[in-house]
């Protein structure tokens, strides 16, 4: 049995503190319910000292006056630190976060993937050359906007601070993540990756807090030059309203109620392991999951006996153990969602599979189908952010697409046919930033994803993330 620390600390100016006040938030095991260690909680005065540590770092433009091609060499370098750390990481995140061991791992080599994917990009932000005439010169250049805040969610916490940090540095920005109290832990070994990298101090300070005490006093900073944030649409807003007291730019990674439309030609056995895997991989706890599948109706009860069939070829347990069903990452989280699957039954949706909670130590959600759902309801329309499957159906293709669309998100969406006219018609017409068609997830860090519509704006992962973390100057010069 893996032993976890009992005490984490934040990073701040390259050392690690205790909070200011001395405070500490408690984490636990969502395998069994029970505390798992503690965690320095960050309050106003210890975002005061990463946000100044930043400033100073950014004050000496270190990373910045490097060339390029030595900042490209110093992520690449992070990379190779988080890849030889990975065995020490991945226990640690599957135990302050539920998710299955494998994933954990998936997930510190897509956080190492981040580091390498700007690494390779940092020496290619080169400006542009505009004649002006004769007797001058014009060019551009990309520049840092200075101290990025970055605050994450809980369901891919490593992954996610490497998805903004790593962009954020290639750019010559210095960085404060802001980690979630919910799994902050695995996160806290980026710092040490850094710092055995040789990443020069005061460049990445990673600090644990409440949102509404740390999360709020960072994104209202006034020494904050641009903020990313990954996370909901209800904290989204509240952040943008600070944003916009100080007119500082920001990247929004909100939530999503994404739509797989599933035609009649579709190879339903592959369908039925991509559409279940969509929405039970960490407990259906990923922006993009599928949580909705629109499903022509002449296959429809034939698809619905595929998924239960996938479904039970599943085990459900602690991610540590190796189980893919893995619980939720707390009892209010397990609350909300039984909730919303008793919604969808007075409703007059019928469960066919799950529902409920399940009987045992721990926050495990029965992996739940529901079919018969409507736009309308609850678990037809609200981020349900569990192992909840809302199947509805359709006759013609219009059809999908009007109720594929009719939400107010637009992260993801997905197509499943044989018959690549369709999957364009519909991927023409789909309103969400990524489209996935036969294959949910498919993509890896060289692409670019966000949201459209309540989802947010701005993109991360692929090219266009760098462009959010660096701003236009144009220089003319006049012989
Ligand atoms: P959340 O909005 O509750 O919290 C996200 C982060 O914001 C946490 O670190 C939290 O402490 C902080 N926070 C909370 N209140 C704050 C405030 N007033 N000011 C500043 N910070 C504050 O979201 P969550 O429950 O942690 O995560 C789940 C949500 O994240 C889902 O909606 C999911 O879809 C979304 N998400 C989006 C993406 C994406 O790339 N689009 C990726 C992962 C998760």
């Amino acid at each position: 049995m893996t032993k976890v620390k009992g005490y984490w600390q934040n990073y701040i100016d390259g050392r690690w503190a205790d909070a200011a006040g001395g405070k500490r938030l408690a984490v636990e095991n969502p395998a069994t319910g029970k505390p798992l260690a503690e965690i320095a909680a960050a309050g106003a005065a210890d975002v005061d000292a990463a946000v100044a540590a930043a400033r100073r770092a950014f004050a000496t433009r270190a990373i910045y006056e490097m060339t390029p091609t030595q900042r490209g060499q110093l992520l690449l370098r992070i990379a190779n630190e988080l890849r030889k750390l990975s065995d020490e990481i991945a226990p640690v995140s599957t135990l302050d976060n539920g998710k299955n061991l494998d994933f954990s791992k998936g997930e510190i080599e897509d956080a190492a993937r981040y580091f390498e994917y700007y690494a390779g990009l940092a020496d290619k932000l080169h400006g542009r050359s505009i004649p002006l005439g004769d007797g001058f010169a014009d060019f551009t250049q990309w520049v840092p906007y200075g101290v990025s805040a970055q605050v994450i969610p809980w369901n891919f916490p490593l992954e996610l601070c490497a998805r903004s940090a790593a962009p954020a540095l290639a750019g010559g920005n210095a960085v404060v993540l802001k980690t979630p109290e919910l799994s902050p832990l695995a996160s806290t070994y980026l710092a040490t990756a850094c710092e055995r990298a040789g990443l020069p101090k005061g460049w990445l300070n990673i600090i644990c807090g409440y949102g509404n005490e740390a999360g709020d006093a960072l994104t209202s900073h006034p020494g904050v030059d641009h903020i990313v944030f990954t996370g909901s649409v209800a904290t989204g807003q509240k952040i943008l309203h600070r944003a916009a007291e100080k007119i500082v730019p920001c990247v929004m990674e909100l939530g999503g109620k994404s739509a797989g439309i599933v035609f009649a030609d579709a190879d339903l056995d592959e369908t039925a392991k991509s559409a279940a895997i969509g929405i039970y991989a960490n407990a259906g706890q990923v922006c993009s999951a599928g949580s909705r599948l629109i499903v022509q109706r002449k296959v429809h009860d034939a698809l619905v006996e595929k998924l239960v069939g996938v479904v039970k070829g599943w085990t459900q347990g602690a991610g540590i153990d190796g189980h893919f069903l893995t619980p939720l990452i707390s009892g209010p989280q397990l609350d909300k969602i039984e909730g919303y699957c008793r919604s969808g039954i007075q409703a007059g949706a019928t469960a066919v599979i799950g529902g409920k909670r399940a009987e045992r130590e721990g926050h495990f959600m029965q992996p739940t189908i529901f079919t018969g759902v409507k736009g309308d309801m609850l678990i037809g329309r609200d981020e349900v952010f569990g192992p909840v499957l809302s199947v509805m159906s359709f006759d013609e293709p219009e059809e999908a697409l009007a109720i594929a669309n009719g939400t107010d998100y637009g992260l993801a969406a997905g197509v499943y046919t044989r018959d690549l006219r369709k999957a364009h018609w519909a991927a023409d017409r789909l309103e969400a930033g990524t489209i996935f068609v036969n294959k949910w997830f498919a993509g890896g860090n060289d692409v670019p994803f966000g949201g459209m519509k309540r989802s947010g704006f701005g993109r991360e992962k692929g090219v266009e993330a760098l462009y959010n973390y660096v701003q236009t100057r144009n220089i003319a010069i006049k012989y």
